[in-house]
């Protein structure tokens, strides 16, 4: 006789996940810490803080090959 129980599966917590982020942050996307500050070129994605920026080799958001950065700053008007 084949009765098992099955009792795994069952004690699942609601597990909460991170809010999906689609409000645009100011923060940068490598660090989270500093202030997006710098664009990619030639795709334009603003994603990274300056550090952040120089350190990679492929935009962030798209993969494109960065070839130069636009500095940018979202306080400027400020
Ligand atoms: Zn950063
Ligand atoms: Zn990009």
């Amino acid at each position: 006789m084949a009765n098992k129980l099955i009792t795994e599966g069952f004690n699942q917590l609601p597990i909460k996940t991170q809010e999906s982020v689609s409000a645009p942050s100011p923060l940068c996307v490598v660090c989270q810490t500093d202030d997006k500050s710098i664009a990619c070129i030639p795709c334009g994605h603003l994603a990274t803080c300056v550090p952040c920026g120089y350190s990679l080799r492929n935009c962030p958001i798209c993969r494109k090959q960065i070839a130069a950065f636009v500095k940018f700053t979202y306080k400027a008007l400020v």
